[in-house]
C-alpha cells in the first residue's frame, strides 16, 4: 500500500488541490493550525527533507510554496516549515512543507 501522500499525489485519494505542476502538489490541511494551512507534496515519495537528494525537486518544492503564497494571497507573509523524523513530530512519512499564514502567527511552531 503506497503512502497517503503517493495516493492522494496520484489523484487515488481527496484532497482540495490549491496548486500542482509537473513536481509537486499542494493541498489543503485536513487539520489546518492557521486560517491557511496547505502542505507542498512532491510527487514523488521521499522520506523527508533529508533523505531528498535531487535539487531540482528541492527547488521545485520551493516554488510550489511561492506559487501557494500567491494563490492564498499571504502577502503579509507566512511560514514555512517541515517536519523531519521522530523529533521532528513528523507524522507522515511523505516530504512536505506546511505553507501556514492568513493571520498573524505568534511564535508557535507546528507540530
Ligand atoms: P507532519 O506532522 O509535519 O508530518 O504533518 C502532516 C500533516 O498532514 C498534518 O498537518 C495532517 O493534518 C496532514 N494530513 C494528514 N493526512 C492528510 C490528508 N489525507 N489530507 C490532508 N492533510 C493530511
Amino acid at each position: 500500500m503506497t503512502c497517503i501522500f503517493c495516493q492522494i499525489a496520484a489523484g487515488a485519494a481527496p484532497a482540495t488541490v490549491v496548486y500542482e505542476d509537473a513536481a509537486v502538489v499542494a493541498i489543503r490541511d485536513l487539520a489546518p493550525q492557521a486560517p491557511s494551512h496547505v502542505l507542498v507534496i512532491p510527487r514523488v515519495h521521499v522520506n523527508s527533507l533529508v533523505e531528498l537528494e535531487d535539487p531540482a525537486l528541492m527547488a521545485a518544492l520551493l516554488h510550489g510554496a511561492q506559487r501557494v503564497a500567491e494563490v492564498e494571497k499571504l502577502g503579509n507573509g507566512f511560514r514555512l516549515v517541515t517536519n523531519i523524523g521522530r523529533d521532528g513530530c513528523q507524522s507522515v512519512a511523505h516530504l512536505h512543507f506546511h505553507v501556514l499564514g492568513g493571520a498573524p502567527l505568534g511564535g508557535s511552531l507546528v507540530g
